[in-house]
């Protein structure tokens, strides 16, 4: 299947060759997985004028049509699961047994916003006047640019693209540079639901700029949906002023986890370490700093590190690969940096602590890290944790609330009362009590952080609604 996209775009009406190309490197050993088109201006341009078009037909279809094509959609990831789990794996690294987890989340998403095109719906609005009525319509927000990160590379576009279309937009994605094919076998698919042209369009850059500024500054886009930094979300925000795009934007994070002394320190160890190192740390929500009751500070290194170090390092198509490869070697460096940065200043390695060739960091655990440090201020994006002991909930709050964002945050307690009041006490946008996956397999669910780390929401109905404009229809009745 990989190789019918490969040196592919699709733009206006279909799969398109270009001459200039990029290459797709596989982190694990950095062969090339495929080339893909390499996309810029007079693309996007193209793109648009066919979005624009698509868009002028697309807005007026039902919701019940809609919702038809995405369950077929949904039913081809499903039928194609192992290779976009394989392709996944291949572009940036994930084991393959996550990535058949992202696939399987994708079609969920899907399905779960096929469902909700057909319970798209106005209301009624009373009226002061006995000869007037009146009520709210909901319709599309217009053509789409979204913009996704290599992490999930399905999961972002399935997040994204399954609620734009469900609500009537047509879309024109830019993949991350280095998961542009996983983004065009998920269009392609839904091309293969019988879905209308130019509806879902995909342009593999290798510099996101001149794509972007030709659609960032065109005001027939109406909105833009963001996953990646921080620092790029903010540029995009600025950019989106000068024509009032829409925005939505999930940013970066730093999760703190808090393990309460009434913790059970085994299954904290366990729910921690999940939450840590799955994709090898590489998520915006994976947690970056652990504080710890001081009573249970020991035993839960003793735990915690023993989970870190049953995690199997390998080839990510492997499918007892527990831990991949980071993706490139600039996140290899920070995640090393942060060690050393920590080490300077005092830490221990409690386990871990080295890079093992190749694109691979062994699984890490840091204990009496220096409130200075680097790694409890900065995203790591790596698979290190540091262990801060606390004596008092106010300092653990204070010190998870410490920061400039405000994703999610985790805590583990079996009091019943601190746990109400701990979650309703921090910043951020996900709170899991005692779970240290709240957003597994819950496109339902509201997906987003505050602060520096985005705005609007995805997942649920919010995510939808993100894609809604509302309308107000008042009419005189003669
Ligand atoms: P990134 O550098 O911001 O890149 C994200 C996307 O933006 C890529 O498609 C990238 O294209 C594009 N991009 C970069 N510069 C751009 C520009 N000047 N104009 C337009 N587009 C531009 O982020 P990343 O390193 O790939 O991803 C990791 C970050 O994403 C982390 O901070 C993580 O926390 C965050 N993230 C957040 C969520 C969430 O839901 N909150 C989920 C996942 C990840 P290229 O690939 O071509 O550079």
């Amino acid at each position: 299947m990989l190789e019918s996209v490969a040196r592919q775009a699709l733009l206006s009406g279909g799969f398109h060759t270009l001459e200039r190309t990029f290459p797709v490197i596989n982190p694990f050993d950095g062969s090339t997985v495929a080339q893909v088109a390499d996309c810029g201006e007079s693309e996007a341009k193209e793109a648009l004028e066919a979005a624009v078009t698509a868009f002028s037909t697309y807005r007026h279809t039902t919701g019940f049509e809609r919702s038809a094509w995405m369950v077929k959609w949904a039913r081809l990831i499903r039928d194609h699961a192992e290779d976009l789990a394989r392709t996944m794996s291949m572009e940036m690294g994930k084991p393959v047994f996550e990535s058949r987890g992202e696939s399987n989340y994708s079609a969920t998403a899907v399905e779960w916003y096929a469902a909700e095109a057909e319970r798209i719906a106005g209301e009624v609005v009373p009226s002061r006047f006995a000869n007037k009525r009146a009520f709210s319509r909901l319709e599309p927000v217009g053509v789409v640019y979204a913009i996704t990160p290599w992490n999930f590379p399905a999961a972002m576009i399935a997040r994204k693209v399954a609620p734009a279309l469900a609500a009537g937009c047509a879309v024109i994605l830019k993949p991350a540079e280095q998961t542009p094919l996983t983004a065009l076998l998920l269009a392609k698919l839904w091309l293969e639901a019988g879905a209308p042209a130019d509806t879902f369009q995909v342009l593999p850059a290798s510099d996101p700029v001149p794509v972007s500024k030709v659609l960032m500054n065109d005001a027939r886009v109406r909105k833009l949906t963001f996953t990646g930094s921080t620092e790029v979300g903010k540029l995009l925000y600025g950019q989106a002023s000068s024509t009032l795009k829409r925005i939505s934007l999930e940013l970066g994070g730093h999760a703190p986890f808090i393990v309460f002394d009434d913790a059970d320190v085994n299954a904290a160890a366990l729910i921690v370490s999940n939450s840590k190192f799955r994709n090898a740390g590489q998520q915006c929500v994976a947690s970056n700093r652990v504080y710890v009751h001081e009573s249970l500070q020991s035993p839960f290194e003793d735990a915690f590190s023993g989970q870190a170090r049953g995690f199997k390092l390998g080839n990510p198509l492997d499918n007892d690969t527990t831990i991949g490869p980071l993706v490139d070697k600039a996140t290899l460096e920070k995640v090393q940096a942060h060690v050393q940065d920590a080490v300077a200043k005092g830490a221990k390695v409690v386990t871990g602590g080295n890079a093992t060739g190749g694109l691979f960091f062994e699984p890490t655990v840091l204990s009496g890290v220096a409130p200075d440090s680097r790694i409890l201020t900065e995203e790591t994006f790596g698979p290190v944790a540091p262990v801060v002991p606390f004596q008092s909930e106010a300092d653990a709050v204070r010190w998870a609330n410490t920061t400039e964002y405000g994703l999610a945050a985790y805590i583990w307690t079996r009091d019943l009362s601190r746990a109400f009041r701990v979650a309703e006490s921090l910043d951020y946008g996900i709170v899991g009590v005692n779970d240290g996956v709240p957003s597994a397999m819950a496109p339902q669910a509201p997906f987003g952080g505050m602060k520096n780390s985005g705005v609007g929401r995805e997942g649920g109905r919010w995510g939808l609604e993100a894609f809604l404009e509302l309308k107000y229809i008042s009419i005189a009745l003669p």
